[in-house]
């Protein structure tokens, strides 16, 4: 069966009364280019891939021919029936039904990818919950060589942005600390069954064996981090003073001290600039 063929898709699904569910993001490619150049990307015979949001499983069964293993978790109980007609063939492949969010994912990969060289993550990832997700996978410190994931097109601009420019946000800076980012290429919103009114593309982040910089305390860096674009239009002494509750002669001291003027904006400021500041408030 052709997993990207919308007639096959349809006829799968009437056969088993399935309805997509708006909520769980459940858009489902239909463009057979894409899950193969995916899984390209993302691993080799000897990687363990984990999946998010298998779907009908087009993008597990071209996973499955390339990695060693996949393990795909999925939080819709309904498709259980379904994936186990489309994946019958593919032997190396686990499904965990759950939310990917709540469960130990560390102890999934121990558990499932110890005779891998290296652990992927590789998803068609939900709309509603595409920062969240790649936050949780960048702070628990998985053990893992790269994220490949398709998201919604500003999104993806926005994760993959230069730090210090207008479309960076909060989140670029967290995914710059943790690890080096590429768009691979972009994929129009007819390759979805339903279309959403959103175009996406896939991304990469290869995970950095040291953080982009240097800082004394991570939790407070990440505080600025936040604190820096929460207010975008405000001056940096002016929004980090109200957030972090620090003192504003202090930090027009610490700007001027890293070379920057104190009318300056958070956005503005590069990686850095943001460990040299968080190091001196
Ligand atoms: N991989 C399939 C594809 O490319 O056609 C489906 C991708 S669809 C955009 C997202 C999938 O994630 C859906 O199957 C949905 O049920 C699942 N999902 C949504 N929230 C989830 C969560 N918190 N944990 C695991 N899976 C989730």
């Amino acid at each position: 069966m052709n997993l990207a063929d919308i007639n096959s898709i349809k006829k799968l699904l009437s056969s088993q009364g399935f309805s997509f569910k708006k909520s769980l993001g459940q858009n489902f490619l239909i463009n057979g280019e894409v899950c193969p150049a995916m899984a390209e990307a993302a691993c080799d015979d000897n990687t363990g891939v984990l999946e998010i949001g298998p779907g009908i499983g087009v993008l597990t069964e071209q996973l499955s021919k390339r990695a060693k293993k996949v393990v795909a978790i999925e939080l819709d109980s309904r498709l259980e029936k379904l994936l186990k007609i489309t994946l019958a063939d593919c032997k190396n492949v686990e499904i965990i039904f759950g939310d990917a969010m709540k469960l130990d994912l560390k102890k999934i990969i121990e558990e499932h990818f110890g005779d891998c060289d290296r652990v992927s993550v590789c998803a068609n990832l939900p709309y509603y919950i595409t920062s969240p997700i790649v936050m949780m996978l960048l702070e628990n410190k998985l053990p893992i060589d790269n994220i490949t994931v398709m998201v919604q097109l500003e999104a993806a601009e926005r994760l993959c942005a230069e730090v210090g420019t207008r479309d960076a946000g909060a989140v670029t800076a967290a995914v710059t600390y943790y690890a080096e980012k590429e768009i691979l290429f972009d994929v129009g919103r007819e390759s979805f069954l339903p279309s959403p009114n959103v175009d996406s593309a896939v991304i990469q982040l290869k995970i950095r064996k040291e953080p982009a910089v240097k800082v004394n305390d991570e939790k407070k860096f990440f505080r600025l981090v936040k604190a820096c674009f929460a207010q975008r239009r405000k001056t940096l002494v002016n929004t980090v003073s109200n957030t972090m509750g620090v003192d504003k002669t202090a930090l027009r001291t610490a700007l001027s001290d890293i070379g920057l003027e104190e009318t300056v904006r958070g956005e503005q400021l590069t990686m850095e600039q943001l460990a040299a500041l968080s190091d001196r408030i």
